[in-house]
């Protein structure tokens, strides 16, 4: 039941290339994560609904046409998640937003959850939870858990490089949730980074 997608196609891998190197800028890796971010959500949301609708063209009126029929919940991981929903947004503008703080304690490396704002009526949306890192797994298990109890049944999770260790920990609670990223490297250290990664997603995006 439990699903890993990683997104293979040539234009992403080069950028995946890009945000691994250690001299690439904050400005371009936040440019470089907002496109990967769209390229993920492209794939993750292949299985959309769409409704009929005719348009009138040009040359033609009435046509039979299609329309996106789901609105889409957004719902980053603050604070790296913030740097992939610009991305996912330019896809999807009509899409919602929502918000869940999850930060990892250093020294423990548990997840401690402090600030959640989800819009209302969300059972029945289509929700992408976004982070760019899976690494140990605990802030998207705390996420998960947090947007389970809030009644969503429709569920991906989208991240740009995944460590074997956060799959697993995911799926053994989760195994519902497909997982959909550019890359699933190698493990963890001893610190919780992913290897070979591209080290702290938030410190990069933001420059701090
Ligand atoms: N979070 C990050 O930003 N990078 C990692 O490698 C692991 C967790």
């Amino acid at each position: 039941m439990s699903s890993v997608t990683v997104v293979d196609h040539p234009v992403l891998t080069h950028r995946v290339t890009q945000l691994r190197d250690r001299h690439t800028s904050s400005d371009t890796f936040r440019q470089l994560v907002s496109e990967v971010s769209g390229l993920l959500a492209y794939e993750a949301l292949r299985d959309l609904g769409t409704t009929e609708v005719t348009v009138d063209t040009p040359v033609a009126a009435a046509a039979p046409a299609r329309r996106v029929a789901e609105v889409v919940l957004l719902v980053p991981i603050l604070r790296a998640g913030l740097g992939m929903a610009e991305g996912v947004l330019r896809l999807l503008p009509d899409a919602r937003l929502g918000h869940l703080g999850v930060y990892r304690d250093e020294k423990t490396l548990e997840p401690v959850s402090y600030y959640q704002k989800l819009p209302p009526d969300i059972a029945a949306t289509e929700v992408l939870l976004i982070d760019p890192m899976l690494a140990t797994g605990g802030s998207a298990l705390a996420a998960v858990h947090v947007l389970k109890n809030s009644g969503v049944t429709s569920l991906k999770f989208v991240c740009l490089v995944a460590a074997p260790e956060g799959i697993a920990a995911l799926h053994r609670q989760y195994p519902e949730v497909p997982i959909f990223c550019a890359a699933v490297d190698r493990q963890l250290n001893e610190k919780g980074y992913i290897l070979p990664g591209l080290g702290d997603a938030g410190d990069r995006l933001f420059g701090t």
